[in-house]
């Protein structure tokens, strides 16, 4: 089984590309989304990130408001130091668990999508890193016509990630997102054809 790492830029189109690599035949496992489960009651990460942020954070269900936590970390590096030690022994679990799963039932090649993949993927023993690349204008404008769309939050959160070079650095395959979302399929399944080229020879 081959584990690609698929990580990239805020708005850069990493959940179009997984779902094109899943209709491809791809196992897919949104690490982002398995983080915001952790912060739910029960999750894993709950207990010690009210602990550690207090409870302002809380909705008044109690459970924690994602949006006022991340007022929080996208402005402050050190807090986001700090939840992200938190959240990512339990994503790590869950990964490590995921891994063990997709391989006992004969998965080939399965997909983690994470934003902050770059920081983690070392415990998450990825073999190739695919990084989508979209122009911080580009990606701003279609995160615009997303809904929930809030344009500070977006900001802070792009001065809290990594560059795209900085991305670019690390990654095995570099996919640019700049055109349209026929050309990133096509991109994507070129992509694909040549990882499994990479899984005969290998
Ligand atoms: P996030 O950082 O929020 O997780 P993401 O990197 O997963 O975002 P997507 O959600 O895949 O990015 O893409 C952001 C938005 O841009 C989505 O609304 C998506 O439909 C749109 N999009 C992605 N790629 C293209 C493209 N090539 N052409 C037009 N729209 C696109």
């Amino acid at each position: 089984m081959k584990i690609i790492g698929l990580t990239g830029g805020i708005g850069s189109g990493k959940s179009t590309a997984a779902g094109f690599l899943k209709e491809l035949g791809a196992q897919v496992i949104d690490l982002d989304k398995a983080g915001h489960e952790a912060l739910k009651k029960g999750g894993g990460a709950y207990e010690k990130v009210l602990e550690v942020f207090g409870a302002g954070i809380l909705d008044v269900e109690g459970e924690i408001d994602r949006a006022r936590l991340g007022g929080i970390v996208f402005k402050d590096k050190e807090a986001l130091k700090l939840l992200t030690k938190i959240i990512h022994p339990v994503i790590d679990k869950f990964a490590a668990n995921k891994i063990v799963e997709s391989s006992h039932k004969g998965v080939r090649v399965l997909v983690l999508e994470a934003a902050a993949l770059l920081e983690a993927a070392k415990n998450w023993q990825v073999d190739e890193i695919w990084v989508t690349v979209a122009d911080r204008k580009t990606a701003l404008n279609r995160l615009k016509e997303r809904t929930g769309y809030d344009e500070e939050d977006v900001r802070s959160r792009i001065r809290s990630q990594m560059t795209n070079a900085e991305r670019i650095k690390q990654a095995d395959v570099v996919i640019d997102n700049n055109g349209t979302l026929e050309e990133l399929k096509a991109k994507i399944k070129v992509e694909w054809e040549k990882l499994r080229g990479r899984m005969i020879d290998s």
